[in-house]
């Protein structure tokens, strides 16, 4: 078995073609680096697009009969097609720590061409973090995860299908 240099996913060494991206094989001991890395983000392209991550955030107002919904937005996290595998895109905002002692969630959409579908993802009890910054990272074979924490402390959901 070889790893894809695309989507990271396993393939059989007789495959030409990566069944999960699609990605050929390079022949030949000619190709360079920097061609190698075009084709990579080129296939990457061609097959991610211009899919987007959303989060849907909650909006509420506070009025006399106290705190009331007041609709939803959706906010643009990442477009996978711009991130390298393992690379994670964190919104700039951070939020303040959520209780570790039990499991949240978030109400993500995932926009492919026109068609945008709604996800909700775990994200598991863990550790006590204090700077809470969300993030998505691009995982092998064209999945993504949602991350929770900083640079240096993360705690992460289950692998998502991006495609
Ligand atoms: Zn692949």
């Amino acid at each position: 078995m070889v790893k894809c240099i695309c989507c990271g996913s396993e393939r059989d060494d007789s495959d030409n073609m990566c069944p999960v991206c699609g990605m050929p094989r390079l022949f030949g001991a000619d190709v360079t680096p920097e061609q190698k890395a075009k084709a990579v983000s080129e296939n990457k392209r061609k097959y991610l697009g211009n899919t987007g991550i959303y989060l849907t955030e909650h909006l509420y107002d506070v009025t006399e009969n106290g705190i009331v919904e007041a609709g939803t937005r959706s906010v643009l996290i990442a477009r996978p097609s711009e991130l390298e595998l393992g690379e994670i895109s964190w919104m700039p905002e951070s939020y303040e720590a959520v209780p570790s002692d039990r499991e949240f969630c978030l109400e993500l959409e995932v926009e492919k061409g026109s068609q945008r579908s709604r996800v909700e993802v775990a994200i598991a009890p863990g550790r006590v973090l204090s700077h809470k910054k969300l993030g998505v990272k691009l995982t092998e074979g064209f999945t993504f995860r949602m991350v929770v924490g900083d640079e240096n402390d993360q705690v992460e959901s289950a692998a998502l299908e991006l495609l």
